[in-house]
Order: structure tokens, then sequence, then C-alpha cells
């Protein structure tokens, strides 16, 4: 057994509405390289202002990860040359990064500690036509603000690292300073990765660019494997910079690992230090929305399952659609019921937690319930028809004939009528039964216009037949 010794680097982009340097929007589905302008296509002579919603997100992060939140904070030159990046260097923090420390703690009891937090900017991107054979640059996303959370190597398994990553996206997402999307790039992961055989860390080598928490954990699995066998062979492992082949399922080597000496990191000149004051930090802390396990808290004592709370908290949209339904005025229901009803005919609906009714269109089909005026099992049919449309419920109801359903109590009176209207049925049923029992429930459905309940109709037929 070799002793695993895993850190991370994440970026996130932050979901700032302008770019770190610039006035161009950040994000957006536009053209591309229509989101650009000098500074941020890197023009000599532009000058760059930061944001300070950049600046201020950061911080929020930072809050979200209990990191300590420096007084001073320095962008440098990062020097490096790549078609996505026309400066030739990227600017970010090095020295005096805007978080320092905080960290997660795992359901097993261990501390994953982080070193820092940095906000920097993204790079432009890459698009490989293979048809034409040749490269274009997209330099929308370039002057992203990015912020890119440092772990100290505490982490020493994949399922760690993803227990890890998965509280990571959360932090980000409730504390509003990311949407975190991975499927669009939002979150990027970088992995270092060693093993010995003793107490001392073997080499490290390094993935960078993963883009799913799935991507991680094969990676993780593949190079810890990877290794042993060369150590079990009592090779070397070679410090350098492999690339993950999601497809192929495997790490090849890449580049020999540059040091960081290698970027020569000087301040920017461009840039003033930024002071950040105690009362700016406090300013931020005020609109530090509710986390994750701080509304599973409060969720769980307004008397919901540990189990129900967990889930309503997973994603930051389910959580503040249900505190929505629970603040519609027009009805009193128990925060439960609610629940139930958003774990059950919602979240059936709901591909990716993608809710395609408003809190109040959901309120409404619970009040035409709870007023006896559509059958609960009617509901499901009501949301189907306003699902993804804008439509009312209750006008709706009436469209689809669901308003007025038969109580219970007329349904047997009818039902016990149909019976003794028809002895031929009666007589059929003890030899063929299924036709019987067909046209018995055609004949509830004519006189009720359908809106008799077909499960306890044919329950009530039953027990008249018996
Ligand atoms: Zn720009
Ligand atoms: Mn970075």
């Amino acid at each position: 057994m070799y002793k695993t010794t895993i850190g991370l680097e994440i970026h996130a982009e932050l979901n700032t509405f302008t770019k770190i340097f610039c006035r161009c929007l950040n994000g957006g589905d536009a053209e591309p390289n229509a989101n650009v302008c000098p500074t941020c296509l890197g023009m000599p002579g532009a000058l760059p202002v930061v944001s300070r919603a950049a600046i201020e997100k950061t911080i929020m992060a930072g809050l979200a990860f209990g990191c300590t939140i420096n007084d001073l904070a320095v962008f440098e030159r990062k020097n490096y040359f790549y078609p996505d990046l026309p400066k030739g260097y990227q600017t970010t923090q090095n020295d005096f990064p805007i978080c320092l420390g905080g960290g997660i703690t795992l359901s097993n009891g261990k501390v994953i500690r982080l070193n820092r937090i940095h906000l920097e900017e993204d790079a432009g991107k890459l698009l490989h036509d293979e048809v034409r054979g040749e490269t274009l640059i997209d330099y929308n996303r370039g002057g992203t603000p990015l912020i890119e959370i440092v772990t100290e190597a505490d982490i020493s398994s994949a399922e760690e690292a993803i227990e890890f990553l998965e509280e990571v996206r959360s932090r980000l997402v409730f504390s509003g300073v990311s949407n975190a999307r991975m499927e669009e790039g939002e979150l990027r992961f970088d992995v270092n990765i060693s093993l010995s055989k003793t107490k001392k860390l073997g080499n490290r080598i390094e993935m960078k660019n993963l883009n799913s928490f799935k991507t991680v954990a094969r990676a993780i699995e593949f190079e810890i494997k990877r290794q042993a066998a060369l150590l079990d062979n009592d090779r070397e492992i070679v410090v350098e910079t492999r690339k993950w082949n999601d497809t192929k399922e495997i790490s090849t080597s890449m580049r020999s690992k540059e040091d960081s000496a290698d970027y020569r990191y000087f301040p920017d000149p461009d840039q003033y230090p930024i002071k950040i004051t105690r009362a700016d930090v406090a300013a931020v802390k005020k609109n530090l929305p509710k986390l994750a396990h701080e509304l599973r808290a409060y969720f769980i004592k307004l008397g919901l399952s540990d189990y129900d709370a967990e889930i309503l908290t997973r994603e930051k949209c389910l959580a503040e659609f249900f505190m929505d339904c629970c603040a519609d005025k027009r009805i009193t229901i128990a925060p439960t019921e609610i629940a139930k009803w958003i774990l059950g005919d919602i979240l059936s609906r709901a591909v990716n937690f993608e809710i395609l009714v408003t809190p109040h269109q959901l309120m409404s089909v619970v009040c035409l319930v709870n007023s006896g005026k559509i059958t609960r099992k009617n509901a499901p049919a009501l949301l189907d028809a306003i699902w993804s449309t804008e439509k009312d419920a209750a006008a709706e109801a009436k469209n689809l004939g669901l308003l007025g359903g038969v109580s219970e109590d007329d349904l047997v009176k009818i039902i016990m009528g149909i019976i003794a209207a028809n002895p031929q049925a009666v007589e059929d049923y003890a030899t063929k039964p299924d036709k019987a029992l067909t046209f018995l429930m055609g004949q509830v459905m004519k006189q009720t216009q359908g809106k008799a309940d077909v499960v306890k109709a044919r329950e009530f037929i039953l027990q008249g037949l018996g």
C-alpha cells in the first residue's frame, strides 16, 4: 500500500455582470469575439480598471470557505505565451492573494484545508476545426473573472476529492459568486497527485483542466494505478504534467512540469495594490446568503426529515423554490406538505433540477386541491398542462374540465344506481369480470362526465359487486 497525496486547484468563473478589467459583458451566448475591447484583447497601451464586483465576490467566496481576507491584494503578471492569451501574460495574484486559509470538513471528520483563493483573469478559447484543419480563437471569455481555489495536499482518495468538490460547488453556488455549471466550463479542476512508500512525499504529477467530477475521479483512479505499478517495479515517477484522455480513460505525458519561477511573476505596473478594509469585508459579509448546510438546518427546524432537507438543498434553485412556496400567503399549509409536492410532482418533472413552473403556479395547484376544487389524482394532469407555460392553474383546470371533482359520497351513490340499473352486467361479472368492469366503469365516467377518480370508482364498483 502506498500513501496517496492529492491537492486540487479549482478555477471558478465569477458571475459578475462585466469582465474583470474592462466593461465588456461577462458570459452570455454572444457571437464569437462580440464581447471584446482593446483591454481584454490585450492591445498595447490599453489600461485595465479592476471590477469592484469581482473583488467583492472573491471576498464573498473567501467568507463562504472560512478564509482570512487579506488587507492588501496585488495583481501580478504571470508570463507565458499561448494564442488564447494575447498579452503574453495572465493577470493574477501571487504573493498577495485576496483570501488565505479556510477549509471544508468532510463527512468523515477530516478537514481539507485551503491554501488560498486568488482572483485572476480567464483566457480566450481555442476552437479547433478538424475538418478545415484550422484553429479559431474566440476572445469573449478572455478577461472573465476567475477565482482559483488552491487546497493543501490533504486529500487521499478519489472519494474524498469528489465529496470535497461537491461541497466546493455547493458553496460557490449558494454564496452566489459563480453559477458553477461544469457543462459550460464555469468550473475546472487541476489535480496534483503523488504516491509514496514512505512518509516523504513522492514526485507529483499534475493533470490540468478536468471538467467534471466523474473525470476527476477517473483520472485520480488511473494515476493511482499507474504510479503504484511504477513503484512496484522500483521505477521512478517523473515530475510532469499529464493530459487526461477521457475517451480512452488514460493519462499521457504532456510536458515536464514548469517551475513557478518560469513564469517570472512580477507586480503588474498597470495596477494599484488593492486595500481591503475591515469595513469592506463586513459589508460583504452582511450580504452573504445562507449556505446549503445552514438552509438544511433551517428546513429540519421547519419539520422536514434530514433526507428531504438534504435533497432540497442539493441545488440552490430548489431550496429557493421551496422557500418561495412556503412564503405563499394564499394558503396555510405545513412546509412538510409543500416539500412532498416538490419532491414528488415537481422533481419527477424537472430534468437537471430545471423547474418549469413558478412557485406561484405550483401553489395555485395546491390551493385547488386543498379546497376540494380538483382531486389530488387530477393534479398531475394539471401540472403537465401548465408545465413550461405561464398558464394560470385555475383557468387551465377549468379548460381541462377538472374542476368540480365528484365527492366520494356522490360517487358511491352513482355507482350503486348503475349497479341496480344494469343487472345483466352484474350477472356477466361472474363469467367475464373484465368485460363487466369495463362496461360499468364506462357508465360511471358517462354519468360523471369523466370527473370520477378512476381508482376510487373501481374500488367502489368492486365493493358494490361483492
Ligand atoms: Zn473588454
Ligand atoms: Mn489559475
